[in-house]
């Protein structure tokens, strides 16, 4: 794999830092050694890992021309947050289609991410019901831009296209390299699993680099079968692109969907507590609809004694700690 042959416009400059959580650890019963890499501080408005996407969207949408930039996502997206932020640097316009996937959830005045797509000055938002054609939705938006004159470029739904899965390739190569610096031996990488691309571009990049590390992707949304599907297939797109050879086994792809509750962005009792969790003995932020509920399932696994003895496992911590802001009763109500 040689990434430095698809283009970037160079927003993730420095590795994340790679911090050990002896505190959370320890409140877990020392059973294990939980680290986490910090992806929620890679550069962009807030941090996160639609970053890493980007950087090799954007690139796409420059060199193809673009002067308007066109992503969905739910009311309270960070990939929304970032994809806005990067577009407001690069000079581009950006419209942004917004999914109401929870009936009533959009208040043009919530705060969060809302707040700051207003903020940022979105050039366009527009709200569709949940279950709606995103891509037709977004083509409509583009449709109408073309006939003012416009060239816009469309980025699908969390930047999870081959392309964009390529940040997360290239994460995992950054990873390694930090490992083996580290001298540090990990037996799983625990990370949320929503639109896919960051767990498929992280497998493909592993298993391109044989690295023999396995990754568990806890779903926020979707059942099991149909999550695995879904980053096998992005998996193997992202691996061919890279110039791997051979695929992604399908055996490597290993989703658990006993973390999402009633449903996407639906907070749990097990996010917040493992928001409060985090919070409380390292001062992290997690955020309710991803990172707070993949960590209650690494929580979940601990405490059931799913791992080793004194394992060390790594929790890639994606972001979206803005999300909390449009949260504050969820937390108030459960003692915060
Ligand atoms: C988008 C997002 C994810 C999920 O990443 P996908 O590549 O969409 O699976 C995880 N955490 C945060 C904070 C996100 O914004």
């Amino acid at each position: 794999m040689n990434l430095a042959k698809l283009p970037r416009r160079g927003y993730v400059q420095t590795p994340t830092p790679i911090e050990f959580l002896p505190n959370f650890s320890k409140a877990l019963g020392d059973k294990v050694r939980i680290f986490v890499k910090r992806d929620d501080l890679l550069p962009g408005c807030g941090g996160g890992n639609k970053t890493r996407k980007l950087d090799f969207c954007l690139a796409d949408a420059m060199l193809q021309g673009a002067d308007s930039v066109i992503t969905c996502g739910a009311v309270q997206s960070n990939h929304c947050r970032l994809t806005l932020a990067w577009s407001v640097k690069e000079g581009l316009d950006c419209h942004l289609v917004l999914e109401e996937r929870v009936k009533g959830s959009y208040r043009p005045d919530a705060l969060g991410n809302n707040f700051l797509y207003r903020l940022l000055g979105a050039t366009g938002i527009t709200v569709v019901p949940g279950g709606s054609d995103m891509s037709a939705e977004m083509e409509k938006v583009a449709d109408a831009l073309r006939k003012k004159g416009k060239n816009p470029y469309i980025i699908p739904g969390g930047a999870s296209s081959a392309l964009g899965a390529q940040g997360y390739v290239a994460c995992a190569q950054e990873l390694l390299e930090q490992l083996f610096r580290m001298g540090l031996d990990v037996h799983t990488v625990v990370l949320p699993s929503g639109s896919a691309g960051t767990h498929a571009g992280f497998l493909a990049g592993l298993v391109g680099c044989n690295a023999g590390i396995p990754v568990l992707g806890i779903d926020v949304s979707r059942p099991r079968a149909v999550q695995e599907a879904l980053v096998h297939s992005l998996a193997n797109e992202a691996a061919k692109l890279a110039g791997m050879n051979g695929t992604v086994p399908r055996d490597a792809v290993k989703c658990d969907d006993a973390y999402v509750g009633e449903g996407y962005s639906l907070p749990t009792a097990s996010m917040t507590e493992a928001v409060k969790l985090l919070a409380r003995t390292e001062a992290i932020l997690l955020d309710p609809v991803y990172t707070g509920k993949a960590m209650a399932g690494l929580i979940d696994l601990v405490r059931k004694g799913a791992f080793p003895e004194q394992a060390n496992l790594l929790f890639l911590h994606t972001g979206g700690s803005p999300a909390l802001y449009a949260y504050p009763d969820t937390f108030l109500k459960d003692g915060a």
